[in-house]
């Protein structure tokens, strides 16, 4: 039942796409830092952020319509993205743009907030919007499963961040707590798991704190023998 809930929320989220890429966008915050503007998806990419140092990356795995099309193009490429680097070129790829927004804002100072910066269809909204889709779409389904979560995801970053920032400081989180002795290796949480992630070793291990992990809670839905549960913790020191 909880699976079905998220994948409605999911496939929802994606219908609403056109809409809410003006918050998401990667390029409308360049734009809007150009005019030494904060517009509405550096708003929301700072509210990730707070939110994150408690409840982690549940917003990927249960609201972002880039993770629905990349879920629904599992279907038809489901192996796991194990390309070299596979996870780090976002923090590259992160750190350039995100400086470069950076020094645009301190550039453009004195700056101004409009939360619905350029919040209109045309037809230069409309190529960005394509080919972001386009290279979601394509991504996946040359690389597998949530290729762009792991390789190039903007947002990712900011959650990611969150987390690192609440287990330095010992904020309890959202995160998966196991008992090893529970488990029976079957292997269904590996299967399960969206983003590829040998959850199955890592229940056995003990150590199931993943930045990769997205609390999409497929693990613990598919676990037969209760051996993987969740909630707020913090970090065991
Ligand atoms: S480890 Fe579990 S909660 Fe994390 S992404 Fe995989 S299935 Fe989802
Ligand atoms: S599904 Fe449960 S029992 Fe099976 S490997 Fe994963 S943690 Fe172990």
């Amino acid at each position: 039942m909880r699976q079905k809930i998220r994948k409605g929320i999911l496939t929802f989220s994606a219908l609403l796409f056109p809409l809410t890429f003006f918050f998401l966008s990667p390029y409308l915050i360049v734009l809007s830092a150009t005019q030494g503007i904060v517009g509405g998806s550096a708003m929301v990419f700072f509210g990730m952020f707070i939110l994150s140092i408690v409840t982690s990356r549940l917003y990927c795995g249960w609201l972002c319509p880039g993770g629905a099309m990349q879920d629904t193009i599992s279907k038809s490429n489901d192996r796991r993205w194990n390309g070299k680097g596979k996870n780090l070129s976002k923090y590259i790829i992160w750190a350039v743009w995100f400086g470069f927004i950076v020094c645009l804002w301190i550039k453009n100072k004195p700056l101004t907030d409009d939360a619905m910066f350029k919040f209109e269809i045309d037809p230069q909204y409309l190529i960005v919007y394509v080919a972001v889709v386009t290279i979601i779409f394509l991504f996946t389904l040359f690389t597998g499963k949530r290729g762009m979560c792991h390789s190039f995801c903007w947002m990712a970053p900011f959650m990611i961040v969150g987390e690192k920032l609440a287990d330095l400081l010992h904020i309890p989180r959202f995160r998966l707590k196991v008992d090893p002795g529970k488990c029976i290796s079957c292997g269904k949480c590996a299967k399960a798991c969206p983003m590829g992630l040998s959850i199955d070793k890592m229940v056995k291990s003990g150590k199931t704190d993943s930045t990769e992990c997205i609390s999409c809670l497929e693990c613990v839905d598919a676990c037969p023998n209760g051996a993987i549960r969740c909630g707020i913790y913090a970090k065991q020191r």
